[in-house]
């Protein structure tokens, strides 16, 4: 037995589960709503024989230790570890020989952990003694029950604030060589100091609330030392994947499905403060994949909180073109020049209102990539067109495309359709050429349906565009099944939302092939044209259909059965008349 199958043998799934999701017993089963993905029915499905679970919804499937992996954002070990410590399990001796490496891991972590703890509580006692420190919060508007929260501290410095905290960690069992490993204090060669002294200290914790490293500021007017110093990145700690304030805004997120990210401590506080609990901070980073990876398991919107300077285009810029790989809608909230969060929210005649002035990513990056394009050199505006296009190519809502093509198109004075055929292949210029070589290479079944889909889109002439039942019969199976609810869901009637409804009401599979298609073609065409398609696709049909016939005809004659080839030749006849 592994310390794995230790752990799933003692402790039930149900028991794990129902702490994060309210489940109902349904005959062997136990239900309730995913926690993986947004949805209002109970599609997550618990099985206490097999201690696994499974979603229908999005196939989300493991045992409990992948669960809570999965929930708390934690690796195999780390889940392994967490649940041990919850159920205080008594592991057996020869299983933890066998894992030494999770043992001593764990144990080293653990230590990590809770010197951590021991040193922020010790500097959070420390802020009260400290009136020049708390004065500043409180300049900075940072109230009492936010220090409390935050576990907002401050180590003052010197010799004696230095020993003092050794003494303090000595009591707990922590050698100074402890606090050296943590990076808490550091050795030189003529004295030991810590990088903290003399600053407010802002406690990091991880997801589940354990204290895994710290960001220190400096408050005191003289003080010239760079504003920041955060604890090096270590196996606990690394700022790619980890929010401030995630812990205690994480209840929030997953209740409301919404959360903001800001860029400072102060800032995420400020946040809080003002009733935006649900806020996090980048740790001196810009907003990673993991991050938003991290943020997707409880929310659907984020808002990104930034500075309206430069650098904080640039790097909402930059998110851009990496967020759409997330299932997370992300608005921006531009805030006046010189202003942050915190000066915002706690100005006397605040500007609130600029929460609630969001704009959507991509319009963001279209408007303020394509800002001054008109006075661009023509390499830039190539540059830039280019940049852009390559960014709503990926975007897969084809109404949403085209909404933001035609912004872009605006912002760059070129006609629309020139630059929706550009869409189709970002690389190069000769927009003709890619139109021919890549109708070429698509079935007549398909080229007819996505014109005739583009066709609903278009919200004009849209009846020259439908696909009759008779005409389905012509289409291989596998389109059947779209077509005819194309048909029955009267999308050419409703237009872009009809078009909307129908995408969602596809399978994964038929929607990913259905917008793969509409980026692939031109939907611009005459009825006349599409009438001329569709014959060219009866005709199609009708000769395959004969010369499946006519080889029923060549056996027929080969077994000598006369009345069966005069049948046959009756039917081919009434289908060279049905080709026409
Ligand atoms: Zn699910």
């Amino acid at each position: 037995m592994s310390i794995f199958e230790f752990v799933k043998s003692h402790v039930d799934i149900v028991d794990v589960v129902s702490t994060y999701v309210r489940l109902k017993k349904m005959g062997n089963y136990w239900k309730g709503s995913c926690p993986f993905h947004k949805e209002n029915d109970a599609s997550f499905t618990v099985s206490p024989d097999k201690q696994i679970f499974y979603c229908f919804g999005c196939h989300e499937s493991g045992d409990l230790i992948s669960f809570v992996a999965k929930h708390e954002a934690l690796s195999p070990i780390e889940s392994l570890s967490s649940l041990i410590e919850k159920y205080d399990l008594k592991i057996p001796q020869e299983l933890l020989k066998e894992s030494g490496k999770f043992n001593s891991n764990r144990q080293a972590h653990n230590a990590h952990f809770e010197l951590s703890k021991l040193f922020a509580h010790y500097a959070r006692t420390n802020l009260e003694k400290n009136p020049a420190a708390l004065s500043y919060l409180e300049k900075r508007g940072v109230s009492k029950t936010q220090i409390e929260r935050f576990c907002i501290g401050i180590l003052p410095s010197g010799r004696a604030s230095i020993n003092g905290l050794v003494a303090h960690a000595r009591k707990a069992g922590f050698l100074s060589k402890d606090l050296i490993n943590a990076g808490i204090l550091i050795e030189s060669r003529s004295t030991t100091y810590s990088p903290f002294e003399d600053r407010i200290l802002f406690p990091i914790r991880d997801i589940s609330g354990k204290f895994v490293a710290f960001g220190g500021r400096v408050y005191q007017p003289r003080d010239t030392r760079p504003k920041y110093y955060n604890s090096k990145e270590s196996e606990c700690f690394l700022k790619r994947q980890l929010l401030f304030g995630i812990d205690l805004a994480r209840p929030i997120l997953q209740s409301t499905g919404i959360g903001y990210l800001v860029e400072g401590y102060l800032d995420c506080i400020a946040m809080s403060q003002y009733g935006y609990v649900g806020t996090v901070a980048t740790l001196g980073t810009s907003c990673t994949d993991e991050h938003l990876k991290l943020l997707s398991r409880y929310i659907h919107t984020l808002f990104v909180v930034y500075d309206g300077d430069n650098a904080g285009t640039n790097a909402i810029i930059r998110l851009a073109e990496r967020c759409w790989q997330t299932d997370i809608e992300l608005q921006i909230i531009t805030l006046p020049e010189g202003e942050d969060p915190a000066s915002l929210l706690t100005s006397e005649t605040p500007h609130k209102n600029i929460f609630k002035n969001t704009e959507h990513i991509f319009d963001f990056f279209v408007k303020s990539t394509g800002k001054g394009y008109l006075k661009k050199t023509l390499s830039q505006k190539i540059q830039t067109s280019k940049k852009i296009i390559n960014l709503i190519t990926k975007v897969t809502n084809p109404i949403k495309q085209d909404l933001l093509l035609q912004q872009a198109a605006q912002s760059m004075q070129v006609p629309f359709t020139s630059l929706k055929s550009t869409c189709t292949n970002p690389n190069t210029t000769q927009t003709t050429d890619v139109k021919t070589s890549a109708h070429n290479k698509v079935s007549l079944e398909e080229k007819i349906f996505f014109i005739s889909l583009c066709g609903a889109d278009a919200e004009k002439n849209v009846t020259d565009f439908i696909i009759t039942e008779a005409v389905i019969q012509y289409f291989p199976k596998s389109w059947h099944n779209m077509l005819q609810l194309l048909l029955k869901m009267n999308v050419h009637e409703q237009g872009k939302a009809g078009v909307k409804k129908f995408l969602n009401t596809l399978t994964e599979k038929e929607r990913n092939k259905v917008l793969l298609g509409l980026f692939k073609h031109e939907p611009e065409t005459t009825p006349m044209h599409f009438k001329q398609l569709l014959s060219l696709l009866a005709s199609k049909h009708w000769k395959e259909a004969i010369s499946i016939m006519k080889n029923k005809v060549q056996i027929a004659q080969k077994q000598g059965d006369s009345k069966r080839v005069e049948q046959l030749l009756l039917a081919i006849s009434k289908m060279n008349h049905m080709k026409q």
